[in-house]
């Protein structure tokens, strides 16, 4: 008697996947280097850093919400994303980012979105099509 053949078990999309994934777009577009104005640190440890909190749902796997930083830039500094609280007009200000830019991802950070599994199949499509030729896309 043959076994019953199991369907092919798709592989889960885990959160720290897709945030590995996020983090990785995140640095190569900026050339792996850091993005603060005038960073001249020479490190190979960069962060990707959320620009609006990874809490809400809608901006966490979006490259658009993410900047690369240095150590001293992402937490250590008192000029840092995480200590400095005009940090987010500093980037906007120097020209890092486009008051435009930075609309958009308000209006998105407005949207209602569950981090739920068919959510994050949906990220990882979207996030998959950023490292391959633009006739992929
Ligand atoms: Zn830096």
């Amino acid at each position: 008697m043959r076994k019953a053949q199991k369907a092919p078990t798709k592989r889960r999309i885990t959160d720290d996947h897709l945030l590995k994934l996020w983090g990785n777009i995140v640095k190569e577009r900026a050339g792996w280097k850091c993005e603060y104005p005038d960073c001249t640190c020479h490190t190979t440890q960069l962060h990707p850093h959320h620009f609006y909190s990874r809490r809400h749902a809608s901006l966490r796997y979006d490259p658009f919400n993410g900047l690369c930083l240095c150590a001293f830039h992402h937490t250590m500094g008192s000029f840092s994303a995480h200590s400095d609280p005009d940090f987010k007009d500093r980037i906007i200000s120097t020209g890092v980012r486009t008051p435009e830019w930075n609309d958009r991802l308000r209006e998105k950070r407005n949207l209602i979105v569950k981090n739920n599994q068919a959510f994050k199949e949906e990220s990882y499509e979207i996030l998959k099509k950023w490292g391959l030729p633009e006739e992929n896309l």
